[in-house]
């Protein structure tokens, strides 16, 4: 059997503080393979623990196939648990580690045909007489995962199970645990920090900040129509590129987003989303272009949805099947304060650190760089608001700042490999305008449009 799991506006504090989840409703279909993923601290275990029952629910419903089951012990909810830290008996080889539970809950059974059958499917036939000391990292996840298998149980709850693992074994693993709780088609309720990790499990994924509930959706829903800017940052890698825009939209001209010294003119006729904006004349927006959506080529090989601005090479990053360039394009930042950086600072060339003198490549980081990048974001539950200044401590803009190392680029563009650039080359770049986000001043997703229903396949 295997169950349906709902959250109805569900909240938690501590010892009397601020809410650690805060309104959660979730419906988690009978099999289905939901992963929660947020950044450290946003509450993500706490509602895997309301769920088992380790923690109580302040407000709110937890429905286990429509029952309310606030009040459930944790052994009567048929769900098993399997921890970052593995969490097994030291002193019970692999076999009495997975048999344990099995003697719980059915003292007169005899746990080994089904302790058998779990260690044949998990391929850990020939660890099952050993202890958890002469077991690797990713066999004694094998062995923990065993145990809640073993149980048979109608739901799988699973706190950050590879965090523990190196990145090789974690992928393994990953397509294991993917294949097995397919196969038995059992309810899991995955958490985790990481979004690529997220985004190959999940069939759905929540996406929490600060116990708020974000968005929900299927991989390809978040990653293409991120609600809001919280989302949009989150989510896919190299992070978006967040960039401070105004919307320019004269009454006898074209339509524009100005970046700083340069602009992107919306392509005529005005596409129903590019139309929509037009009532955000004069405002501050954040602009949202994925690494994709922006390639280098001329002007001549522009589509009819494109716009050419120009970026110079601040830093090559070869990645081996692509290549990530960091362009300066004199535009400002946008920072999500619990996003630690815009995006990972690269080292400055190594020529600019030993001259040291200006040149037209400082002048214009120097133009970027004044006008500082501005942070979005706000009280954590609240709505997310564009700052002028960014805290202190809070960025790594802040800490570049204080170092005197500037951050290289404003704009990461993916490219193939074949293509050559160096440091200092002035390039043509063309932006996918079909393929633009734009989110107004409190992160709040306004282009495409936010009743646009996800409708991927168009
Ligand atoms: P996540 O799993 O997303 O990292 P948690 O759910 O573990 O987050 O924690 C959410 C917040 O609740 C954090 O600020 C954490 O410090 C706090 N918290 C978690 N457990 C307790 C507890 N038992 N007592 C007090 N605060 C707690």
């Amino acid at each position: 059997m295997t169950r349906a799991i709902s959250l109805h506006d569900v909240s938690k504090s501590y010892m009397r503080g601020t809410r650690v989840v805060d309104g959660l409703s979730l419906d988690i279909a009978p099999g289905e393979f939901l992963v929660l993923l947020g950044p450290s601290g946003c509450g993500k275990s706490t509602v895997l623990r309301m769920i088992a029952g380790l923690e109580d629910i302040d407000a709110g419903e937890l429905l286990l196939d429509g029952e309310c089951a606030n009040d459930w012990q944790p052994a009567g909810r048929d769900i098993a648990m399997v921890f970052q830290n593995f969490a097994l008996y030291p002193s019970m080889t692999s076999r009495d580690n997975i048999g344990f539970p099995l003697r719980i809950e059915d003292p007169g059974a005899d746990p080994a045909p089904r302790v058998t059958a779990t260690a044949r499917m998990l391929g850990v036939e020939d660890l099952l007489d050993r202890y958890p000391s002469q077991l690797s990292g990713g066999e004694r996840q094998r062995i923990a995962m065993g145990r809640a298998i073993a149980r048979h149980p109608s739901a799988f709850l699973m706190d950050e199970p590879l965090s523990n693992l190196d990145a090789k074994l974690r992928n393994r693993l990953r397509a294991e645990i993917s294949q097995l709780t397919r196969e038995l088609g059992i309810t899991t309720v995955y958490v985790t920090h990481d979004q690529a990790e997220a985004m190959s499990l999940g069939d759905r994924v929540a996406v929490l900040r600060g116990g708020v509930l974000q968005q929900v959706g299927t991989p390809r829903e978040v990653y293409a129509l991120p609600r809001n800017v919280f989302v949009a940052a989150f989510i896919g890698i190299p992070r978006i590129n967040l960039l401070q825009g105004v919307v320019r939209a004269p009454l006898d001209g074209a339509m524009t987003i100005s970046l700083g010294k340069q602009a992107l003119r919306l392509p005529e006729p005005l596409c129903q989303d590019h139309r929509l904006l037009r009532v955000q004349q004069g405002r501050e927006v954040i602009v949202g272009l994925r690494s994709e959506v922006v390639r280098i080529a001329d002007r001549d090989a522009a589509r009819p949805s494109e716009a050419l601005i120009t970026g110079l090479v601040e830093h090559v990053e070869f990645q081996g099947h692509e290549v990530l360039v960091h362009f300066t394009t004199g535009s400002r930042p946008a920072v999500v304060p619990e996003l630690e950086a815009p995006r990972p600072a690269a080292r400055p060339p190594r020529r600019l650190r030993r001259q040291g003198q200006p040149g037209m490549l400082d002048r214009l980081r120097e133009r970027a760089g004044s006008r500082r990048a501005g942070p979005v974001g706000g009280p954590v539950a609240g709505p997310v608001v564009v700052m002028e200044q960014p805290p202190q401590d809070a960025t790594a803009e802040a800490e570049s700042a204080r170092s005197g190392v500037r951050l290289p680029g404003d704009l990461v563009v993916r490219t193939t490999p074949d293509v050559r650039l160096y440091h200092g080359m002035q390039v043509p770049l063309l932006v996918d305008l079909q393929r633009l986000f734009v989110f107004d001043r409190h992160g709040d997703r306004i282009c495409p449009s936010p009743d646009r229903l996800p409708d991927l396949d168009e």
